[in-house]
């Protein structure tokens, strides 16, 4: 029995990314003959395909190597174009470390970085925002949906509060997490940055939507591609791969939402639910009594059923998420991930798991 409850990690590949990496062009696609003008077209048209489910231009989008570039890209590219503007940048407690830890890179390049705490209920609204906001504030960069406990941030109202406060300020979004689900409207938005190996592509390969107008300095130099901002070789194999898991698109809130309701609803009483009753549904956070994260995970994992102690990127460091929104037992809190594939029959199984845990741990 494998049951694989640990998608925000990564998700299964969908059947059309696999085709359509084989299926592709080996050209390079800035090669000036026949072969290259068709693997350009086919790379073309593949940001077609991302751009439309961002709803954006194609213009807009830079293909990156996942999206940790592409908040190295949108932060430090952002603070190095705006920083005769000002040198306050503004973020969450919660964000994913690819944007904490670029932003702690600015730190020591003299930027000054305000980590803003959410509010009395543990969520971030644009109230928690303004007080930070002023005429030095050159980027805001706030997530749409939290990794671990599927928090869900007021992105557009967020966005269009600082920009009230100082138009002229960059507003960057993670929307990682929240990529074909809850999808974003860009007005106030100038970066956003996502994924293909969330919603059923590849590692390895991400996207920034960047607005018309909005500049960046570039990480890397090299040979011109992607107007510069991003040269490298384009990477069409697995950009391919990024647009046919766009199209076959598999997921599904309704689907999800049914999943947690039916989990919730069969939860043990020594369980404590650690995320939002109205989080992304495709994230449940949750705490055992008395039992560690790490030892319940591996008991899981002798079962076949893979879930995570937080998030996957900060393996065996106590979580800073669970302590930023004041979670009690951070120490056992274990996050279920919901994906396409997972069916109400798998949570059976995982709840005789848990069971099965919570019994033989407790008489060790
Ligand atoms: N941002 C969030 C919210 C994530 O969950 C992740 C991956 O876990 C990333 C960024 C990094 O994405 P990638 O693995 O494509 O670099």
């Amino acid at each position: 029995m494998n049951i694989y409850f640990d998608n925000s990690a990564t998700t299964v590949p969908v059947e059309k990314a696999f085709d359509a990496f084989l299926k592709c062009s080996y050209a390079n696609p800035s090669s000036l003959h026949t072969l290259g003008f068709n693997a350009e077209l086919e790379f073309l048209d593949s940001v077609k395909t991302i751009a439309k489910a961002i709803g954006c231009n194609s213009e807009e989008i830079v293909i990156t190597s996942g999206a940790t570039e592409s908040n190295n890209l949108a932060i430090i590219g952002a603070a190095r174009a705006l920083k005769r503007k000002g040198n306050r940048i503004v973020t969450t407690k919660i964000e994913h470390p690819s944007v904490l830890e670029a932003l702690k890179y600015l730190e020591k390049e003299g930027f000054e970085i305000v980590y803003v705490s959410p509010n009395e209920n543990n969520e971030y609204t644009k109230e928690c925002f303004l007080p930070h906001i002023n005429e030095n504030t050159i980027l805001v960069s706030c997530m749409a949906v939290n990794n671990e406990t599927g928090l869900l941030l007021p992105i557009e109202e967020i966005a269009s509060g600082v920009k009230k406060v100082n138009p002229n300020l960059y507003f960057h979004t993670d929307n990682v997490q929240g990529f074909l689900r809850y999808n974003i409207k860009l007005k106030n938005i100038d970066l956003l940055s996502v994924s293909a190996h969330k919603i059923g592509g590849f590692k390895g390969v991400g996207a920034l939507y960047i607005k018309k107008g909005v500049r960046l300095i570039p990480l890397l130099y090299g040979g011109g591609q992607q107007k510069n901002i991003r040269p490298g070789t384009h990477n069409l194999p697995l950009t391919v791969a990024f647009a046919a898991a766009i199209n076959q698109n598999l997921q599904s809130l309704q689907h999800y939402k049914a999943l947690k309701e039916y989990l919730l609803s069969k939860l043990p009483n020594c369980v404590t639910v650690n995320s939002k009753e109205d989080a992304a549904p495709y994230i449940v956070n949750i705490s055992v009594k008395n039992i560690r994260s790490e030892i319940m995970l591996h008991f899981l994992s002798s079962k076949g059923v893979y879930v995570s102690s937080g998030s996957a990127c900060a393996k065996g460091v106590s979580s800073y998420v669970l302590s930023a929104l004041n979670v009690n037992n951070a120490d056992s809190a274990l996050r279920i991930s919901f994906g396409y594939q997972n069916t109400k029959e798998e949570i059976d199984y995982f709840i005789n798991a848990l069971e099965e845990g919570i019994s033989s741990i407790k008489t060790n």
